[in-house]
């Protein structure tokens, strides 16, 4: 009888991306859905709004842009009336976080240096390809 409860508890549903059983806990809510579950698990729906994005980068670029735009004056006018207020939370914030923003800013120089090591042997690569071009061509 001790199994009753398990089953009554992990309520599970195929997704249909993956076509793989999983429990409920791993679908997104969807009040739209007969059976309250969007149809996608969460992890399917995650790649596919990746995939969707990196296909159509470049209209997201130009919707964001767009809005940062349109949004310049207001944004402006209101840390303008609220810079006092802004600066207070601010300061709350930063003090509250100041581990982990000292790990995030540690986190970031360190990805900016390997980006940068990468470039740079990119550029090496590229320069030693070059070379070799340069000696065929002779
Ligand atoms: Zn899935």
């Amino acid at each position: 009888m001790g199994t009753a409860m398990g089953i009554f508890l992990m309520e599970s549903k195929v997704c249909s991306r993956c076509l793989v059983e999983k429990s409920t806990i791993l679908f997104n809510k969807d009040g739209a859905s007969r059976d309250g579950y969007t149809s996608m698990c969460k992890s399917c729906n995650r790649d596919n709004c990746r995939a969707h994005y990196r296909k159509n980068i470049k209209q997201h670029r130009l919707l964001a842009r767009g809005y940062y735009l349109e949004h310049k004056e207001k944004r402006k006018a209101y840390a303008q009336a609220n810079k006092e207020k802004i600066q207070f939370y601010l300061k709350k914030y930063r003090t509250a976080n100041r581990e982990y923003l000292r790990e995030m800013a540690r986190a970031n120089k360190l990805m900016i240096q390997a980006k940068l090591r990468r470039k740079s042997n990119i550029d090496k690569n590229l320069e030693a390809e070059d070379v070799q071009l340069k000696l065929i061509d002779v």
